[in-house]
Parts: C-alpha cells; structure tokens; sequence
C-alpha cells in the first residue's frame, strides 16, 4: 500500500469504528487494570461469554490491590466457567508483583509489562495503546486474517507484526488496534467476510476471495461419566492434582464407569480440541477416589471447573 492509501485506510477503518463499535464494558474506561483484566479474559473465551464474568470479577476485585490481596482460591471462583485456569493464576501472579514491586501502579511501556506473567507481546501491546497511548499495534487472529486479506499475501511471524505497525494510526493507536480486532471479528470474518458492508473494501486486495484462515483444528471426540451425590445439603466433589495440565487444583464430580442403566441427564461440553458427551448418574459411589463433601451454599464461592458449574445448575444443586 502506498502512503495515500495507508492514510485512506486509517480515516475508513476508524470513521466506521467510531459510528459502529460495539459497545462493550472494557470499552468504557481506559484505566489499565480493565484493559488487562478484559484482554486477558478475551484470550480463547467469546465476548458474549466474557461480559458477565468480566463485570462479577470487577465486583469482587474492584482494583488490582485487591485481586493482589485475595486468596487464590477465591481468584479461581470468580474465574470459573471462563475456562484455561492457568490465565487466572497468572493474572494473580501478576497482580501481586504490580502491588508489590510497583506499589499498584501499571509498569509503563509495553516493554516493561512484558516482564509480567501471562502478559506476552500481544496483551502487551493492547495495554499499552489502550490504557497508555504507546504507538505499537497488536496482532492477534483477527488481525491477521484482516491483514491477509486485505495484502493479498500470505504473511506470517514478523511480517504480520511489521504490515500492522505500517498501518498503525500514531495519533489513535489503542482505538486503531480496538478497530482491527473489530473488523475482524464482525466484518472480516472467517467464513463469508461482508466486505459489502466493509469500510476498506476499496483498499483490499482480495475483497475476501482468497481468505488466508486457518483452518480450525479437528475435534475430536469423547464420552464422560460422573456421579452426583448428595447427602444432607451436601455434594460429594473431589480436587483435580495440583499438576494436571488442565484445571489443576479445581473442585469436580467423581468420574465413574458407564453403566447399563440410564443417566439422570447427558450434556455436551467442549474443552479445547475435544467435544464431550457427559453422562450424568445418580448416587454411583466411586471407586479409589476421596471426595470432600461441600455444603451446597459454599459452591458458589468454590472454584469449580467449569463443567462441574454446568452440571450442577442443570441438576439445580447451583
Ligand atoms: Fe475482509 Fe472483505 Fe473487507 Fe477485504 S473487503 S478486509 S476481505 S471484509
């Protein structure tokens, strides 16, 4: 693109932001703190899905001292049914070294947030044109599909970084990235872009012909069976180990063996490449498994995983 043209792109994308962005809450403040929280929970997770665990997380941890200060159990509860714990985990990692080492106030620079755990060079520079006006863009899926398409080419590592910063609008950089991430997501779409409705369609290159994506990867399938059992205001739970590779630490149902008879229930649940079909039973004792009874008033402040949530609210137990 020639310097005229990146200059038509940057007026085209961001006069169409500003008349159509969604109004989403982290879009309300600039203060660092949202940025992160929500940049972090917008990692692998839908925005429909982030909007009320976004404002109840913002309700118990109103500030980053405050999410410094809780236990981390109580981190974990507030993240459930986000899924990929080990994002909540970092965000209190962090969270402590912010409080600790610079007395709650966000390290300036995208260079400097680096440094900090689980934010790598995307949530880096998100924060940092956000929350501080830094001039550097962000890549993430979005902005890579909409790059592709609108080059023509087919850029991958740093070429993706480098064609973005060419473009970048210096003057409204965290507006400019908040654009792209945009239009990819509700325009530039994986399947069927509306390059119709597109604001830089005179400035595309494959006005959605040759849609550089990637393919998504196949999923796989699998079936689950767990007990639910109850005794006096009770649930039988048990702790996933400390070093599982995913949801280490979370409260779930028992995992039984299927049985001939029928389910109190069977629901669908995917986590990451895998789609499950859960069986649900009925008082099945486990076998080599120590559980925990939990009061059912306290489930709502444990940190379950996110099936274990889905199971027991359609069991109305939640
Ligand atoms: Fe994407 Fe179509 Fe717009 Fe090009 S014209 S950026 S393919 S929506």
């Amino acid at each position: 693109m020639t310097r005229p043209q990146q200059n038509r792109f940057r007026t085209s994308l961001l006069a169409w932001y500003d008349r159509h962005r969604r109004d989403l809450p982290w879009r309300a403040s600039r203060n660092p703190y949202r940025v992160w929280l929500s940049e972090i929970m917008l990692q692998q997770t839908r925005v429909a899905a982030v909007i009320a665990h976004y404002r109840e997380f913002l309700r118990r941890f109103p500030a980053v001292e405050k999410l410094a200060a809780a236990r981390e159990a109580s981190v974990l509860a507030a993240w459930s049914g986000l899924g990929y714990y080990r994002r909540a985990r970092m965000l209190h990692a962090a969270a402590k070294i912010i409080a600790r080492e610079h007395g709650g106030k966000f390290p300036p620079g995208e260079k400097a947030l680096r440094e900090l755990p689980g934010i790598g060079r995307y949530t880096a520079a998100a924060i940092a044109s956000i929350a501080f006006d830094e001039p550097v863009a962000v890549v993430d899926g979005n902005v890579e599909r909409v790059l592709q398409r609108v080059s023509g080419k087919r850029l991958a590592g740093e070429e993706l970084w480098a064609a973005a910063n060419s473009l970048l609008d210096v003057k409204r950089p965290g507006d400019f990235n908040q654009a792209m991430m945009e239009l990819g997501a509700v325009v530039c779409t994986p399947r069927a872009p509306g390059c119709l409705v597109c604001p830089v369609v005179e400035l595309c290159a494959t006005r959605g012909e040759s849609a550089a994506t990637n393919k998504a990867a196949p999923q796989k399938k699998r079936e689950i069976h767990y007990s639910l059992l109850q005794r006096d205001g009770e649930v039988l739970l048990v702790r996933r180990a400390r070093d599982a590779s995913l949801m280490p630490g979370m409260w779930e149902l028992p995992e039984v063996k299927a049985n001939g008879a029928t389910p109190l229930f069977t629901l669908r649940h995917s986590i990451t490449v895998t789609n499950y079909t859960v069986r649900v039973w009925r008082n099945i004792a486990p076998s080599g498994i120590t559980g925990k009874w939990i009061p059912r008033e306290r489930l709502g402040r444990t940190a379950l995983t996110g099936l274990a949530r889905k199971i027991l609210k359609k069991a109305e137990v939640l």
